[in-house]
Formats: C-alpha cells, sequence, structure tokens
C-alpha cells in the first residue's frame, strides 16, 4: 500500500477529525520511506499508530474508542506487519482492518 492509500485510509477511520494531526504523522512517515523503501506493507499500521499516538497526546486519549467495551482505545496489531487491524486488548479480538472502522459514538457524550 502507498503511503497515500495508508492515509486515505487512516483519514477515513478518523472521521474528519484532526487532519492536522494526520498531515504531520503522513509527513513523518514519507521521510521514513525514503530511509526504509521496502516499508510499504508497514505504512498503513504505523501511520495509524503515529496518528494515534498524537491525538491521545493533544485531542482523545480514549480514539478509537472500542465499540464492545465502550471504556478504552483500539490498539493496531501487528506492530509491524501487514494487514493492520483495530484490536481490543480487553477480548483480543479484530474490531476492523485500519480504514474501516465505523463510525464511533462521540467519546465524552452519553445519551
Ligand atoms: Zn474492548
Amino acid at each position: 500500500m502507498s503511503l497515500s492509500e495508508a492515509r486515505t485510509a487512516v483519514q477515513h477511520d478518523l472521521h474528519g477529525r484532526w487532519d492536522t494531526l494526520l498531515e504531520q504523522a503522513a509527513a513523518h512517515r514519507a521521510w521514513w520511506l525514503l530511509q526504509w523503501p521496502g516499508g510499504d506493507p508497514y505504512v498503513p499500521g504505523l501511520l495509524a499508530q503515529d496518528v494515534q499516538e498524537a491525538v491521545h497526546e493533544r485531542a482523545d486519549p480514549l480514539w478509537p474508542l472500542c465499540p464492545t467495551c465502550r471504556d478504552h482505545a483500539l490498539f493496531v496489531e501487528p506492530d509491524l506487519g501487514e494487514d493492520a487491524f483495530w484490536v481490543c486488548h480487553r477480548s483480543g479480538l479484530p474490531i476492523a482492518e485500519v480504514g474501516r472502522l465505523p463510525e464511533q459514538p462521540r467519546t465524552g457524550t452519553r445519551p
């Protein structure tokens, strides 16, 4: 997967939020790919992790919210590999492929 495809995938998962953080992470990964030309397959998982780290620091420590437990963030597995998925660490189950995360209820608001 190219960096622009990975960027589109992660942008989908962000559902239009935090574009600036995505831009910064994508720019960093563009540089990284120049150092490691064979790194393309790992880019979606790495970019998702970069963006998650930035979102946790600056905006929302629970992004993306686990749709099953609703009290913790999902994480990306594998750390460095192909076919990156958002996974619930509690159940150990994959929730969605990176780029296919369903629209989420906003954290912090309860009906
Ligand atoms: Zn969970």
